[in-house]
């Protein structure tokens, strides 16, 4: 592997620190010394040994030096890290090249010599958690900075910074490293909680789940069959309301980006997730080939973002394409998501998975997408994927018509019933069958003795 990516959620951080070697220590010396669960090579230094751009390390000014007014970031502890101009708002402070401020492209300052394919090393901020970025110098993964800043925006990074890179990338995430030989000047060490950071999330696991639910389109848009007998809106608002009382069954927490009637735009869609807090971002759809006729392309398929295909996002992905898959569903091309820079998904804080159903340029893909039983299967692969991805043990619901409870107008009937043993007490609303039918009319004797000679 020449990339590593973490993402540490801040909740389950002890401390994080800047630690300053002056060029004379290796990664694996820091590791030993440290002891921290993730170490990244840090900020730039001069040929003579002193650090450049801005450092300060536990309220010592160590360099101050920045492109101008562009951010850093500032921390006293991991709960407020932040990307701010104001460098004295927190005891440590640490500027190169910022990427990303409030999910958005920044220009980027660099110098020349930072430009180019390299090795690439950024820390940033995404969900709730500190992310960390290493790829290694010279490999496949190596880039250049405006790459790199795509990178992060398609993985819903709030905000980023790229750190020296080249040679001077290498990292330790909790045993996963990038290695180089170079002594960098400083890195970002990251000790976490340990033991108490298991009890926090098995806590956070039993706070409900926020799944955002995207229906595609809305009235007056024209995707549809060649025939026009289907109308892919529809087709996403219906399984939609199939889909939410799944999760919802399941004590999930479903959000809608959409009314039926609304056609809001991307971002304003993304913006419902976002503001949400989601868990997850799904966006329904189904897919069309160019041309406007009818296609043999066909099948189910997942995008996402961008990879790796470690990410929460991907991981989601594969859950819902097993588990459609498992309800006898057809996949499209490799089986595996694809990946794509959609607003939905680049614009979405949360995990966000966008899912062509099928195709609708394909005939046999329209008679399964206009049929009520297959949209059923499809809204159960699709509620099983979410709920594993989410890591909720789905709850066998009572078979709807079965409750313990008679309802209240038929009480009194069902007790005297009950007394008269012609029901046992279980079971009040289960259907009736012929040879029940006959055994309560002659328990009623209703039926008379047949004459036997
Ligand atoms: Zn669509």
């Amino acid at each position: 592997m020449s990339k590593r990516i973490a993402l540490i959620s801040l909740q389950s951080i002890d401390r994080l620190e800047i630690v300053v070697t002056n060029c004379r220590k290796s990664l694996a010396q820091v590791k030993g010394e440290t002891g921290a669960d993730y170490i990244l090579n840090g900020g730039m230094w001069n040929p003579d040994g002193s650090p450049c751009r801005g450092l300060m390390v536990s309220g010592k000014l160590l360099s101050n030096t920045p492109w101008g007014n562009v951010p850093g970031y500032a921390w006293d502890g991991p709960g407020d890290i932040a990307l701010t101009t104001d460098w004295q708002s927190g005891a440590n402070f640490i500027a190169v090249s910022p990427m990303i401020h409030d999910g958005k492209a920044l220009d980027i300052p660099y110098a020349a010599a930072q430009g180019g394919k390299r090795g690439r090393s950024a820390m940033g901020l995404v969900n709730g958690c500190l992310g960390l970025y290493c790829s290694s110098d010279g490999s496949v993964d190596a880039s250049a900075p405006e790459d790199l800043q795509k990178e992060l925006l398609g993985l819903g990074w709030d905000s980023a910074m790229m750190l020296d890179g080249g040679g001077s990338s290498q990292c330790d995430f909790d045993g996963q490293q990038i290695t180089a030989t170079r002594k960098v000047h400083n890195w970002i060490c990251v000790w976490t909680k340990g033991a108490t950071k298991e009890a926090d999330e098995k806590e956070e696991s039993t706070m409900s789940k926020i799944v955002c639910l995207d229906p595609g389109h809305g009235p007056g848009n024209v995707n549809g069959s060649p025939d026009g007998a289907y109308k892919e809106y529809e087709f996403t608002w219906d399984l939609y309301t199939r889909l939410k009382p799944l999760l919802e069954q399941q004590g999930v927490t479903v959000v809608c980006t959409r009314t039926q009637d609304q056609v809001p735009g991307l971002t304003a869609r993304a913006n419902v997730s976002n503001r949400a807090g989601a868990d997850l971002f799904v966006s329904l759809h189904s897919n069309a080939t160019g041309g406007g006729g009818w296609s043999s392309a066909r099948g189910f398929v997942a995008y996402t973002s961008s990879g790796p295909e470690t990410a929460e996002r991907n991981q989601a992905a594969v859950d819902i394409l097993d588990a459609v898959e498992a309800q006898g569903v057809v996949l499209f091309g490799t089986g595996k998501p694809y990946h794509e820079l959609f607003t939905v998904l680049t614009a979405t804080t949360a995990p966000a998975v966008l899912l062509e159903c099928g195709f609708h340029t394909n005939q046999e893909d329209v008679a399964l997408l206009s049929d009520s039983a297959y949209r059923d299967k499809l809204a159960a692969g699709i509620a099983n994927g979410i709920l594993t991805c989410l890591g909720i043990d789905a709850v066998e619901q009572p078979e709807s018509g079965e409750p313990d409870q008679p309802s209240s107008w038929a009480k009194e009937a069902w007790k005297k019933a009950v007394a008269l043993g012609i029901f046992d007490g279980t079971n009040p609303q289960g259907n009736l069958t012929r040879e029940q039918a006959a055994v309560i009319l002659d328990r009623l004797g209703q039926l008379p003795e047949q004459g036997g000679g």
